[in-house]
């Protein structure tokens, strides 16, 4: 195998509560994660030149080792002594720095894709392990679909997938640093009413009932980056208004997603948005839930 074409899925959060902070500086988390359709397209082509080529449609992404294809390419190079190069073309169709997991999600693809094409033999479990060393989402990237993340993102395990709806994603133009928001947090002094109840939201998603889960999301981040960008706010009363059952911050922001149980009223929320101008990019998806 010479090349090899792969999707990167963006996710987004349909629970997040931060526990608290760590004495190291790491948060502890409880997120239910959602692959959704959108997603980068990568491609992998060995090469005779040693080294690392990395190509994007994003002119203003990093290209060296400062892009997280990169470095996940350079981690299994080195381990299994891979002497040949490797050419990796990027298509970006994640926003960036959007609380959707876009430059996670293209690492666990290059794993996922170098083990394929080199036949590494590794397990999704020995992938999983290296991509948390990339990043803590990245091994939830790794597997995908519907799954409750603990500890700093890495402990996983699978929930029933979410019931059938339509996801209206609205990404204003503004950039969040994720930094910015957890170290403004303040995990630690939290009030135990400003945590989301992330068991309850998974019961509604064991009894498959899409009304209760949408009244039951929350976002712990939101208290930092709504205050910070009040536009985040609008997207989501205009959501609601336009027929969404429940609209909320994914990661940490600024996207905000819209949930609706049928195509037309996601589709006509995705025109009244459009007109409305309050996001600079709009998509509409489904959740995605074929796993690796
Ligand atoms: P998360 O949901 O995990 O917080 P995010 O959506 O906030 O992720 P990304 O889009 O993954 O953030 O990337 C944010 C930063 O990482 C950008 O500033 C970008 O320069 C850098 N980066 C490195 N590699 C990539 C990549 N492959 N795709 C996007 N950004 C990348």
């Amino acid at each position: 195998m010479d090349k090899i074409q792969l999707k990167a899925l963006a996710k987004i959060n349909l629970g997040l509560d931060v526990l608290r902070r760590r004495e190291d500086g790491y948060h502890e988390v409880k997120m239910i994660m959602q692959t959704i359709s959108l997603c980068d397209e990568l491609e992998l082509r060995k090469r005779k030149q040693p080294g690392i080529q990395v190509r994007t449609n994003l002119h203003y992404l990093p290209t060296n080792e400062n892009n997280l294809v990169y470095k996940a390419a350079q981690l299994l190079m080195e381990e299994f002594q891979i002497g040949d190069g490797i050419a990796i073309q990027l298509q970006k169709r994640i926003p960036v720095a959007a609380g959707m997991a876009g430059g996670s999600s293209d690492a666990a693809a290059v794993l996922w894709g170098m083990n394929q094409m080199y036949g590494l033999g590794l397990s999704r479990k020995g992938l999983m392990e290296r991509g948390v060393r990339l990043g803590a989402d990245v091994p939830y990237c790794v597997l995908r679909g519907t799954a409750l993340a603990e500890g700093i993102g890495e402990r996983l395990r699978t929930l029933p997938p979410m019931p059938k709806c339509y996801i209206l994603l609205a990404k204003p133009g503004i950039s969040v640093s994720t930094r910015f928001v957890y170290e403004n947090l303040h995990a630690n002094d939290l009030k135990p009413e400003q945590h989301p109840d992330v068991d309850a939201m998974i019961e509604a998603m064991k009894e498959k009932d899409l009304g209760l889960l949408t009244a039951r999301m929350g976002n712990v981040l939101e208290l930092v980056t709504v205050p910070a960008h009040p536009v985040i706010e609008e997207i989501k009363r205009y959501m609601l208004e336009a027929g969404a059952l429940g609209a909320m911050m994914s990661g940490s922001g600024p996207t905000v997603f819209g949930i609706f149980d049928t195509q037309a009223k996601a589709r006509k929320a995705y025109h009244a948005m459009r007109a409305g101008r309050l996001a600079k990019q709009l998509y509409l998806t489904v959740p995605y839930n074929v796993r690796r």
